[in-house]
């Protein structure tokens, strides 16, 4: 391929770079700047930093992984049901359209939002409790993601993503509370990250209300009005709602942080808590995840107490924490299945 460069460029990078220096806004993360890996590397000569961080985690195994793990509905039958991975597709589109708009740098955006969720557990945040009550020191969803990244994939090695990248995947929620970044107490490195704490809040009410309804868990007529009055009665309207609270209340190249405009923000905040009424913490669905509580902490009696098991399947050195990370690691179905190879007598065939 024979190009012709502006003066200073000399390769596909570094018109990239050059690119996002003069069309993002002032407050964009720019891949030229990045404080960088924790080993330092040759840059590539085709894509930015933040573009290979990016392709390094669509490239991983805990990436293809996501496709077994349980988003709200515990290995739902139906096709049309979200899993971990159509979450993180769905957030990482809401997200990127955000970026886009606002000016800011989307490679790093689409980066942190589908690296976010990669330290998921199994069957959901059900799954996550479990650990979070074994594991000395707690276990929490970005802390995992985080470690997935920076040491479990690519053999122990990590995928030494860069400093914003880790950062965004470890800041990407505040739980249940304010979505809204309130000061530098709560404040991720880079307005990329803050869209996709946004992000992940839209797509998550968004597509489990629509899973809900699929299921026969909720109606239509049981949303509240102002939900439907402030955000629309459908899908896209909802959404597009949202994505249009977010930029017209944040200014690209001034605003301090990212913003939703407060009625919207206000409708979005009182569709969480529907939904944890009336989905998350409804009993058909707490009824089966009750289940696979039992099922992850029959895994780690297992793998704690059989020294032989332990060596099998986790390795020779493994400590709590290697347990916690191959527990963590499982996807809905692998974990159901070991349960069965280890607690469920084989039928006996003769004859
Ligand atoms: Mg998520």
């Amino acid at each position: 391929m024979r190009m012709v460069w502006d003066r200073g460029v000399t390769c596909v990078r570094e018109r990239t770079e050059k690119w996002e220096s003069d069309v993002l806004s002032p407050r964009a993360a720019l891949s030229s700047r990045t404080r960088g890996r924790e080993r330092d590397e040759e840059p590539c000569p085709v894509r930015t930093d933040y573009q290979r961080d990016r392709d390094r985690i669509i490239h991983s195994k805990a990436f293809r992984r996501l496709k077994g793990k349980t988003q709200v509905f515990f290995s739902p039958a139906g096709d049309h049901y979200r899993t971990r991975m159509t979450h993180t597709l769905e957030v990482s589109q809401v997200a990127r359209t955000l970026a886009r708009a606002l000016l800011l740098n989307e490679d790093l955006t689409e980066a942190i939002a589908l690296g976010h969720d990669l330290g998921h557990t199994p069957f959901g945040h059900a799954g996550e409790d479990v650990l979070d009550e074994l594991m000395e020191g707690g276990f929490h969803h970005s802390r995992q993601s985080v470690r997935v990244v920076t040491v479990l994939e690519n053999d122990g090695l990590g995928l030494n993503p860069t400093f914003e990248v880790t950062d965004g995947i470890l800041n990407h929620t505040k739980g249940s509370g304010k979505i809204a970044t309130t000061g530098p107490q709560d404040s991720p490195a880079t307005l990329e990250a803050e869209i996709v704490r946004f992000s992940d809040v839209i797509a998550y009410v968004n597509h489990d209300l629509d899973d809900a309804l699929r299921a026969g868990l909720l109606r239509p007529g049981d949303l509240p009005d102002a939900v439907t009055r402030v955000m629309g009665d459908s899908h896209s309207k909802r959404i597009h709602s949202l994505v249009m609270g977010i930029l017209e209340a944040t200014e690209p190249g001034s605003s301090e942080h990212v913003s939703m405009e407060e009625e919207r923000y206000e409708a979005l905040t009182g569709l969480r808590d529907f939904m944890y009424e009336r989905v998350y913490l409804h009993p058909t669905v707490t009824r089966e995840l009750g289940k696979a509580k039992a099922i992850l902490g029959l895994l780690w009696d297992a793998l704690m107490d059989g020294e032989p098991l332990r060596r099998e399947l986790v390795g020779a050195a493994a400590d709590e924490r290697a347990v916690a990370d191959f527990l963590a690691g499982m996807t809905d179905a692998y974990a159901v299945s070991l349960h069965e190879r280890l607690y469920i007598p084989n039928r006996w065939y003769h004859g």
